[in-house]
């Protein structure tokens, strides 16, 4: 195991190079090296990871001085993250991973009781 960038986990960092429109509405990053940020699909170029900071809400990439991305708008995008920033793993591939150790966490989709 490789001592990583904390700011950003596998799962978050796979969704952000494979664009993956799934994660949208779970986080946005913001790119620190051009003070932009944008949702997990955006196709902009690929971040370095380092460089890549998660946000949980618009106004908190905001607040952090971020400007919202001009191709995929991700201030139009209105949700609140829930109490944790676990991504639920919506296939096999993503939340093995997970931060803290949790790997049993409960996919987003059916959270609810
Ligand atoms: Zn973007």
């Amino acid at each position: 195991m490789k001592t990583e960038v904390k700011n950003v986990n596998d799962a978050q960092w796979r969704a952000i190079v494979n664009c993956d429109a799934a994660f949208d509405g779970q986080f946005f990053y913001g790119v620190t090296s051009t003070g932009v940020f944008c949702r997990p699909s955006c196709r902009s170029r690929t971040p370095r990871r380092e460089n890549v900071r998660i946000f949980h809400s618009n106004r908190e990439a905001q607040a952090a001085g971020f400007r919202p991305c001009k191709h995929c708008h991700p201030e139009t995008l209105h949700f609140e993250a829930t109490d944790t920033c676990t991504i639920g793993p919506g296939d096999a591939s993503v939340g093995r991973d997970a931060p803290n150790g949790r790997s049993d966490v409960t996919p987003w989709s059916e959270s609810r009781q």
